[in-house]
């Protein structure tokens, strides 16, 4: 099962597309469980988004992994 460390690390792949479909489906039963990690990564489509729109020809460079870890650390829980 998928903790909430693991959601940080995958979210890039999830949000591409490039997961396999067995970890899309786990990390997938972690959202529906953990409310916490449905808002991160809420927060995280939305911010991809708004880089995109504003800065389209940065946005290869824009470190989603950094802005990812850093969006998670704002939400602070432990299960
Ligand atoms: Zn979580």
């Amino acid at each position: 099962m998928y903790q909430c460390k693991d959601i940080a690390d995958e979210v890039n792949s999830y949000i591409d597309g490039a997961l396999p479909l067995t970890k899309r489906i786990g990390l997938f039963f972690h959202l529906l469980i953990c409310s916490c990690c449905r808002n991160y990564l809420q927060q995280i489509r939305t911010t991809i988004s708004v880089i995109t729109v504003s800065h389209p020809k940065e946005h290869d460079n824009t470190d989603t992994k950094a802005l990812a870890q850093h969006l998670h650390d704002l939400c602070k829980h432990d299960h």
